[in-house]
């Protein structure tokens, strides 16, 4: 349920709504627009109803959001939201946003040589796996702590914020203090637990879409987040499964429109995981662009051939370089800018 305010709302009488939602034992959630405040309330739906929102002072409009996504919902706020990264590095506006880097973190060589190739050809994050959601366990899982150092090493050498992946509650606060973007993977979208832990941070969370997922149940785990108090979220499309074989995972382009008119979130697209293959990845990534996507994320190896994981969706420096110019391009030709 959300109330739409009136313009000239005094304090008190905000305060008093603020005051009533709370009495209920209910969660407000004020979204300040450019023209009207509004407030989502969640909480026991029964409660919710049965008052008469509309008769409080400074009520305008009582809209019920008929979706089970509420606070996640283009009804709850009509602007599209945007989240910031770092100083200047902002996700969801104009901009189309870049993050680029190898699918795990290996050597310090390796991450600092990943980085500087993708800050030169103009990503404006780092990308990088510490620790690593493997199929098998006798697959490499990734330099854990000693990775997230390394990360870190890499973001002072080249000012570049970073993103990278928590598995678990137990990872999430010794991932935050490097990561300026946390990442839900797939394999963990609906790990409800973590989602609502993250939801109990301030940092951004970048949540993919699960392989087995609908776009509905994307949006119910970004509510997961935001419903704890976390309004940063990054929804990611990176495939999903299915009949066929020649691609590692189908990229839903459909799911990018889709989502962003669903709801106000930031959606980027992953055409490395959601294709599998190297030679995929600039086409998919030109797509994405032109569909509406707000960033993309894209696997970059100093040597593919060599990577510990994910080396045949790995582009090398000079194709990263490649789909930088050829993506501007698109960016432009749809209004956008590439950051
Ligand atoms: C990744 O980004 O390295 C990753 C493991 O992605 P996903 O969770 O989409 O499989
Ligand atoms: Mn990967």
């Amino acid at each position: 349920m959300i109330l739409v305010l009136k313009k000239g709302i005094s304090e008190k009488e905000f305060d008093a709504i603020i005051h009533r939602i709370e009495e209920l034992k209910l969660k407000p959630h004020i979204s300040r627009g450019e023209e009207r405040t509004i407030v989502g309330i969640v909480g026991d739906s029964r409660t919710k109803e049965l008052e008469r929102w509309e008769e409080l002072p400074g009520v305008e409009e009582v809209i019920r959001i008929l979706k089970p996504f509420k606070l996640a919902s283009r009804e709850f706020r009509k602007e599209n939201s945007v989240i910031e990264i770092a100083d200047g590095v902002r996700i969801g506006g104009k901009e189309v946003v870049v993050i680029a880097g190898p699918c795990s973190v290996e050597s310090e060589e390796q991450i600092l040589t990943a980085a500087k190739e993708v800050k030169k050809y103009g990503a404006k994050i780092l990308r990088g796996g510490a620790f690593k959601p493997r199929t098998s366990p006798y697959s490499f899982q990734g330099l854990k702590e000693r990775g997230l150092e390394l990360l870190k090493l890499a973001k002072e050498e080249t000012g570049l914020p970073v993103i990278t992946e928590a598995l678990s509650i137990a990872q999430l606060e010794k991932v935050s203090e490097v990561a300026d973007i946390i990442q839900i993977g797939a394999r963990n979208m609906q790990n409800f637990a973590l989602l609502e832990a993250a939801g109990k941070m301030k940092k951004p969370v970048l949540l993919k879409r699960g392989m087995m997922a609908t776009m509905e149940e994307l949006l119910m785990s970004a509510e997961y987040i935001l419903s704890n108090g976390n309004p940063n979220v990054i929804l990611c499309e990176r495939g999903i499964r299915t009949f066929e074989k020649y691609t590692r995972n189908t990229l839903d382009i459909s799911a990018i429109p889709m989502l962003k008119s669903l709801s106000h979130l930031p959606v980027i697209a992953d055409p490395s995981h959601g294709t599998g293959k190297r030679h995929l990845v600039i086409p998919v990534s030109l797509a994405s662009v032109a569909a509406g996507a707000d960033g993309l994320m894209v696997e970059v190896h100093p040597q593919p051939e060599k990577a510990l994981s994910d080396g045949a969706q790995s582009l090398t420096p000079e194709m990263f370089g490649s789909l930088m110019e050829q993506v501007k391009k698109v960016a432009e030709a749809i209004g956008r800018e590439i950051a």
